[in-house]
């Protein structure tokens, strides 16, 4: 008899993608799996992100499984408590908590070819075996911190918006705001309400629209309660709204001129420093970064207590930072809203396929799959948020989505044919990636200016550069062609 494996699937990950993977297994009949999760509790970003202000830019009713809708999001855009509420009440109503299995890192996943099988170490020593191997991790769950002169050193505490200390009492203190991404623009308004002073260091300035958040209204509520398909129908609505947005990201970067129109009037309107509104005016593409969506981010930069400095931090001294034009600012707080180490998203899990190759080296000079979700030579490995999965303009949820219909069918191939491996070809990838790359070339992404989309040598890994209902088309179905489906020597 072959040995059967410990778990038919070993999701990392209990966020978003981790979730919704386990709950779609079960609906399938694939009962045997386990969820690693690093942290002590369930939700990934959510969990992780507490920093004040921090919510979603994309609004409540679309930023959710369109499985489990829910009437009662109290805004139209979710703060992150509310999100992460959700996601609780997911693992709840799905049932899958209790193969969720918290504070578990997973160091190393190797793929067994003897075996056809994965065997996956956990940091507590434990170890497991599994014929599917599904990362859940997310794109964005590795802080990245720039390495300041004196930052080991310093007395003023310092931390990452991702990894945000609750002890810290920001009332009436001096603090140092490092970077203007889409993690400062929340925090900013909110700190400055508390705090003596807030210096805001931008290295560059994003393109900000307004937001035009607000709470729902009661009505609203009832209707989605009540009424059978209004949800699905404001859901559909605000879907097609957010495709169209993303005509000038997918089309033309001609087709921007109306963003960057809204977002300069957008500044005017908000601002009345003719300084600080040339210092807050990009001199990039619109979209060419992620466009970021605020009603108070200009506003707060106004305040008295609040001072802009487009110097980048040289130096920490044990009571504050200095400048690049020598300057040096006491602060009591410094916070890094740096954002996140995006290329390398699965370390430190280290994962091995066929002939004992590392995904690390293979990716090294870039990540790359076939529809973000497989990679030839790492068989019955499946990505969610893989690369080139990432959005500009629409719901990551969506994709994740599509991601997990397209896995769970090839993860049912498994299991009914129990000598099999599911391999993409080679060229199969090879050829999908190059049509992404001539999908870049020419489109705002690649119009000039540094992102954490792209590698340090300029290749677009991170985001899906095209509209989402042509990705749901094609993850509609995985086809046979695309994959090597060899059967492993057992024994
Ligand atoms: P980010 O958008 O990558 O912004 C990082 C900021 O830090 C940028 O202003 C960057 O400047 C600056 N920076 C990076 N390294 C620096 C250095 N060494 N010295 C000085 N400045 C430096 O990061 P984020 O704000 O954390 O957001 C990351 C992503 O998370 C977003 O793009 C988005 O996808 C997601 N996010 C989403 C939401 C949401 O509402 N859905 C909220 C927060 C985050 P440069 O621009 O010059 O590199």
């Amino acid at each position: 008899m072959k040995p059967e494996p410990d778990y038919d699937v070993a999701i990392i990950g209990a966020g978003f993608a981790g979730i919704g993977m386990a709950h779609k297994l079960r609906r399938a009949g694939v009962d045997r799996f386990v969820v690693l999760e690093r942290g002590e509790a369930i939700g990934g970003t959510w969990r992780d992100n507490v920093y004040p202000g921090c919510a979603c830019d994309i609004p409540s009713h679309l930023y959710s499984y369109s499985f489990r809708q829910n009437p009662a999001w109290s805004r139209l855009y979710p703060a992150q408590a509310e999100i992460r509420q959700y996601l609780a009440d997911c693992v709840d109503a799905f049932g899958v908590g209790d193969s969720i299995r918290c504070g578990l890192t997973v160091t190393r996943a190797e793929f067994d070819e003897r075996q056809g099988f994965w065997r996956v170490e956990l940091d507590n020593g434990e170890s497991l075996t599994t014929r599917a191997l599904v990362s859940a991790v997310g794109g964005l769950s590795r802080p990245s911190t720039p390495e300041i002169e004196g930052l080991a050193s310093t007395a003023v505490p310092v931390f990452h918006t991702a990894e945000w200390d609750e002890t810290c009492d920001l009332a009436g203190k001096r603090i140092a705001v490092i970077g203007t991404g889409a993690s400062a623009i929340q925090l900013v308004p909110q700190v400055a309400k508390v705090a003596d002073k807030v210096l805001v260091f931008q290295r560059t300035p994003p393109w900000v629209v307004p937001k035009f958040d607000r709470p729902m209204r009661r009505w609203e509520q009832w209707l989605m309660r009540h009424i059978p398909g209004s949800q699905k129908l404001f859901r559909a609505l605000l879907y097609w709204r957010q495709e169209i947005l993303g005509v000038g990201f997918t089309l033309s970067a001609r087709l921007m001129a109306y963003g960057r129109y809204q977002a300069r009037r957008h500044i005017r309107n908000s601002i009345t420093d003719p300084e600080l509104r040339d210092a807050v005016t990009p001199d990039y593409e619109i979209g060419c970064k992620r466009v970021l969506l605020s009603d108070d981010y200009y506003p707060a930069l106004e305040r008295d207590n609040v001072e802009l400095n487009t110097h980048a931090v040289v130096r920490f001294q044990p009571d504050g930072v200095v400048d690049a034009d020598g300057q040096m600012h006491a602060v009591d707080v410094a916070v890094f809203a740096t954002g996140f180490n995006a290329v390398d998203p699965l370390s430190p899990t280290r994962i091995f396929g066929r002939g004992g190759r590392e995904l690390a080296d293979v990716w090294e000079s870039g990540p790359e799959a076939y529809l973000g979700i497989t990679v030839t030579g790492f068989p019955n490995l499946f990505l969610l948020m893989g690369p080139n999965t990432g959005l500009g303009h629409n719901s990551v949820i969506f994709m994740i989505e599509a991601q997990i219909r397209y896995a769970v069918r090839l993860i049912r191939a498994l299991k009914s044919d129990r000598n099999c491996e599911l391999d993409v070809k080679p060229e199969v990838q090879a050829s999908y990636n190059k049509e992404l790359d001539s999908a870049f070339a020419g489109s705002v992404w690649s119009s000039g200016c540094k992102s954490w989309y792209q590698t340090a040598a300029g290749r677009q890994f991170a985001l899906w550069p095209g509209f989402t209902f042509t990705y749901w088309f094609r993850t509609l179905r995985p086809r046979s062609r695309d994959f090597n489906r060899s059967a492993h020597s057992g024994g």
